[in-house]
């Protein structure tokens, strides 16, 4: 299995997505924002563990063709046990 686990991007909860943490730098370019909160990406982003509902939602917003791949997988799957 190349991987064990999905994952998304959320807005960081230690920094509410501002960037502003204690000890951090501030950047002069954007002085409503902090360059270092050490827990997330430039945008304020974190990447946490998929739960079973999120992945659910995630297929209900894909398309017809990638939903059909997914029905043809599932039905390969369950065939195999
Ligand atoms: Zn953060």
């Amino acid at each position: 299995m190349p991987f064990d686990k999905l994952y998304l991007k959320v807005v960081c909860s230690i920094c509410k997505g501002t960037r502003m943490f204690n000890h951090g730098h501030h950047d002069p370019h954007r002085p409503h924002r902090w360059k270092t909160c050490p827990y997330c990406d430039s945008n304020g982003l974190t990447v946490i563990e998929a739960t079973a509902d999120a992945i659910i939602k995630f297929i209900e917003n894909t398309d017809v063709s990638a939903r059909q791949r997914l029905k043809q997988k599932l039905a390969e799957i369950e065939s195999e046990e």
